[in-house]
């Protein structure tokens, strides 16, 4: 029977894998099958990943995961239940790095009360100020990690955006050359 690489690094890396698997299943109500996705293979082979392969577990992540209305482990990050690394917080919004950062600068940007945003698709003109609050957040981190002049911002919507958590959040992006048209 024919043995992949990637197989081989699970089975070295078996004890890890069973202690996050233990922890996964300890937080199951905060883990959602996308993030399950996410994190198992990161850990697993943690030496090189290419942007291929992440790419892949994001799609994996994404499709996983879907829109329920149920907390999301961001409720866990704003209650500071679970460690994050905090770049900006005001009365409205938290931003914290990114777990998996696709780029040198990687923050997410999120509302402290979801209030229905699940994704910017379920935006309603109630969410105005929120979304406005959003942005110049977004533009507040993109100074303070010295990224002005030049950032992205993304905001990933429903399976097909490729988005695994729903809680409304975006990605502020920098310290690199982006390309366009984005993957
Ligand atoms: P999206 O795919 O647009 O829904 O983005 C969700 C993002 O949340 C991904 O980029 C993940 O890497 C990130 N993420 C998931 N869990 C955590 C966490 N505990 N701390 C920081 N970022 C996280």
């Amino acid at each position: 029977m024919a043995v992949t690489s990637s197989s081989m690094m699970l089975l070295r890396n078996l004890p890890t894998v069973g202690r996050i698997a233990q922890s996964v299943r300890a937080n199951s109500r905060i883990f959602s099958a996308g993030e399950i996705i996410r994190v198992l293979p990161r850990i697993a082979s943690p030496r090189s990943i290419s942007s291929t392969r992440a790419a892949h577990n994001e799609e994996a992540a994404a499709k996983a995961a879907s829109d329920t209305g149920a907390p999301t482990i961001f409720d866990k990050i704003i209650a500071k239940e679970i460690p994050s690394d905090i770049v900006y917080e005001d009365e409205n919004v938290l931003a914290f790095r990114d777990i998996n950062p696709q780029a040198p600068v990687h923050v997410l940007v999120i509302p402290k009360l979801r209030d229905g945003l699940t994704t910017l698709g379920k935006a309603e003109p109630r969410h105005i100020e929120v979304l406005g609050q959003l942005l110049h957040a977004s533009k507040i981190v993109a100074e303070k990690e010295g990224i002005v002049d030049g950032f992205r911002v993304v905001i990933n919507n429903g399976a097909e955006g490729c988005q695994s958590v729903y809680h409304l959040h975006l990605h502020v992006l920098g310290g690199r050359q982006m390309k366009w048209p984005p993957g």
